[in-house]
């Protein structure tokens, strides 16, 4: 995809942060850059716009600038995936180990229905601990499926 050339320009890679030893992807410099914004929100639509997904569950908090815009444009709805003790209803919520510390994500108790499919976004996978930890928790909440 001749996309992912400019998308990938314009992520900042910042040495040793937040910790030495990690290069850094930032994304905030992608968001600054109307064109690979917008085609990094294009990529997901046309990938996922036909595959029955009636929720994105975005991981906090990055997830939660991408997501929204890819549920708009695929017709489904956004359902936020927050660290511990964000959410004001009952919830259910899965531990993870980060490639820098561990923690927890939470999830409003009756957000997805049961059997709806589920579109994952985050801004980036590193060890893949966060992502797992959402597909564990959207397959608890009733049996629904993601992909
Ligand atoms: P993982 O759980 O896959 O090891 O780490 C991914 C999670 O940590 C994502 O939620 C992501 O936002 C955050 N993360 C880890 N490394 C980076 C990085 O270099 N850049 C950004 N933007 N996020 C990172």
């Amino acid at each position: 995809d001749p996309r992912l050339q400019g998308i990938s320009k314009a992520i900042r890679v910042v040495p040793d942060f937040p910790i030495p030893g990690i290069m850094f992807q930032d994304i905030t410099t992608l968001l600054l850059d109307h064109k690979a914004f917008k085609d990094t929100v294009d990529i997901f639509v046309d990938r996922y716009r036909d595959m029955g997904i009636s929720v994105v569950a975005g991981i906090e908090a990055r997830g939660f600038v991408f997501g929204p815009s890819i549920a708009l444009a695929i017709g489904a709805k956004f359902v936020p995936l927050r660290k511990p003790n964000k959410l004001p209803g009952e919830v259910i919520s899965e531990a993870y180990v980060l490639e820098y510390g561990t923690d927890r994500l939470e999830m409003h108790v009756g957000a997805i229905e049961p059997g709806e499919r589920a579109l994952v976004i985050d801004d980036l996978v590193a060890t893949g601990g966060t992502l797992s930890a959402a597909v564990r928790l959207l397959g608890r909440a009733h049996g629904g499926r993601s992909c």
